[in-house]
């Protein structure tokens, strides 16, 4: 399974898109965007940050007020945490869980290179 595979089996068909810029999620549209070095991609930091985009598709699903204040620290911050949080659990229910516990992820998901710790 690839990251591309993984975000669409999270968020369904039609909801993640290839793009050459950055790896975001689209409040406006509903959709997540993947970069191209990152939906092909088989390693599991590229599949989670994935999985941590579709993560705050569900939240602004889920939480549309706390969402819309995304850009108030304390609100980014929790958004954030919980979204690491949520690709964890995606992993872990996609089967890749043996996989996540050996990995620490420090960076988010738009930043180019996400640095892997594997502990
Ligand atoms: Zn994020």
């Amino acid at each position: 399974m690839n990251a591309f595979q993984a975000a669409e089996h999270t968020l369904g068909k039609g909801r993640v898109f290839i793009t050459r810029g950055r790896t975001c999620y689209q409040p406006e549209t509903g959709t997540v965007n993947l970069a191209g070095e990152i939906c092909l991609s088989r390693r599991i930091e590229n599949i989670l940050a994935a999985l941590h985009e579709c993560a705050h598709a569900h939240q602004h699903a889920q939480h549309p007020v706390i969402f819309a204040f995304r850009n108030l620290w304390p609100v980014r911050w929790w958004l954030e945490e919980d979204a690491w949080r949520c690709a964890h659990i995606l992993a872990c229910q996609l089967g890749l869980g043996a996989m996540v516990k050996s990995v620490k992820i420090c960076a988010h998901a738009s930043y180019t290179k996400p640095q892997v710790f594997v502990s």
